[in-house]
């Protein structure tokens, strides 16, 4: 057993529960750990704190139980089943409803550095540390023991986001795959509507299933409405937009795959293409032409622009100058459904810039709304860090 004994007084976060040791806080480490391998944490005066993943880097250990026993063989299935308990305690499983969800977030489902994305049957892996990326063998075995005949391949696309240090051999792949299939894209059900997803060509692990709630809030005020979804990636707001009973949706996203997928999800759900245009263009200069009025409900849900701490300056003064670009161009009485993914800008951070937006254009704008990421996206009361997804739904005259 490898001990990785904590510098005095450096228990504290362990002790409530925080799933990360920083290298900065071990004082010593008993044995030669190999970047992902099970250690155990203790206090400088020895006592047990927890059991984790080692790795290289700021974050030294990822815990994944605060059980003095160490982890054993049923682990990954009870801590996938608890996972799936829930999703299905959500609702998510749905018969003609819902059959994709993200079964893993990480920390919020207790399992630090991975995320596992279900698509009707596929479940997308992606690890985010090596520990995990050397587990997805067991991950895969106790997935198919939770779902049974339902599961129809266990996909992993951990290349782009598995560290590299380890010098693992990093090829996205099939872990396993049910007799006989051999699609690289599936049909799946979010809220009635029809999305295809391909986790091979696609951004993430094929869909933005964070966007689930939003998407239907959107839905709910789309009557009789003329809609510019922007960064629209594969239409999820476009689609639940048009379903609500939109007039006219035009959708924008850089990505000519992306842009692809919104004409096929828009066709599979029965709707007139006369009622939607799509646009392969830079959102930022799309909003730029925009003549003002004509639209009269906005979606503004870019990428993160700041992926750490550094960019936080920048990245808020872009989305202050977006939001401005939005809320000058919107129609009076119209709705702007404005979003940031960063998680390094927090809600407080986020609401300024926008303020400083509304504050910019000179108009009367209201906050009716404060939106976030969804239950299959849990946060760990003990890891706060987990949230990233916030948004405002503002009304604008
Ligand atoms: N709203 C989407 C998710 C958006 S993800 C959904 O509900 O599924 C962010 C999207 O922004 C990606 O699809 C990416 O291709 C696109 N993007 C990034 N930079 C862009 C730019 N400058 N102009 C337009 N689209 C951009």
């Amino acid at each position: 057993m490898i001990k990785v004994t904590l510098k005095p007084r450096r228990e504290d976060s362990l002790l409530r529960f925080h799933p990360w040791v920083f290298s900065g806080a071990i004082a010593r480490i008993d044995g030669n750990p190999a970047e992902g391998d099970l250690v155990a944490v203790h206090s400088a005066d020895g006592g047990f704190l927890a059991w984790g993943h080692y790795q290289i880097g700021s974050i030294a250990v990822r815990i994944l139980s605060f059980d003095e026993n160490p982890p054993e063989a049923g682990f990954w299935e009870e801590m996938l089943r608890r996972a799936y308990r829930m999703r299905v305690a959500c609702g998510l499983e749905k018969e003609g409803w819902s059959n994709c969800y993200r079964l893993v977030h990480g920390e919020g489902d207790g399992l630090p550095g991975l995320i596992v994305d279900y698509y009707d049957g596929v479940c997308v892996l992606q690890s985010h540390s090596v520990g995990m990326f050397r587990a997805k063998g067991e991950i895969c075995e106790a997935l198919r023991k939770i779902y049974g005949p339902a599961l129809k391949a266990v996909y992993d696309k951990s290349s782009g986001t598995a560290p590299f240090k380890a010098g693992l051999e990093l090829v996205d792949g099939y872990l396993w795959k049910a007799y006989g299939f051999s699609d690289d894209e599936q049909q799946v059900l979010e809220g009635g509507c029809r999305f295809l997803v391909n986790w091979t060509e696609g951004q993430k692990t094929g869909f933005f299933l964070d966007q689930r709630d939003n998407r239907a809030a959107v839905g709910r005020l789309a009557k009789g409405r003329n809609v510019l979804n922007l960064f629209c990636y594969t239409g999820g707001f476009s689609v639940y937009a048009l379903k609500g009973g939109a007039v006219h949706v035009d959708s924008v996203d850089s990505s000519r795959k992306a842009m692809d997928m919104v004409e096929r999800n828009i066709g599979l759900n029965g709707f007139d293409a006369s009622s939607h245009e799509g646009f392969c263009a830079d959102a930022i200069e799309f909003l730029r032409d925009v003549p003002e009025g004509k639209y009269d409900l906005m979606i503004v849900d870019p990428p993160a622009f700041a992926k750490h701490r550094g960019a936080l300056k920048n990245a808020l003064r872009a989305y202050q100058r977006l939001n401005a670009a939005a809320i000058s161009k919107v129609a009076p009485g119209g709705f702007v459904f404005t979003f940031s993914c960063s998680q390094v800008v927090d809600k407080e951070a986020f609401a300024l810039a926008v303020f400083s937006a509304a504050a910019q254009c000179g108009r009367s704008v209201r906050i009716l709304d404060r939106m976030n990421q969804p239950c299959d996206h849990p946060v760990n009361i003990y890891h706060p860090e987990g949230e990233y997804l916030k948004g405002l739904l503002l009304y604008v005259e």
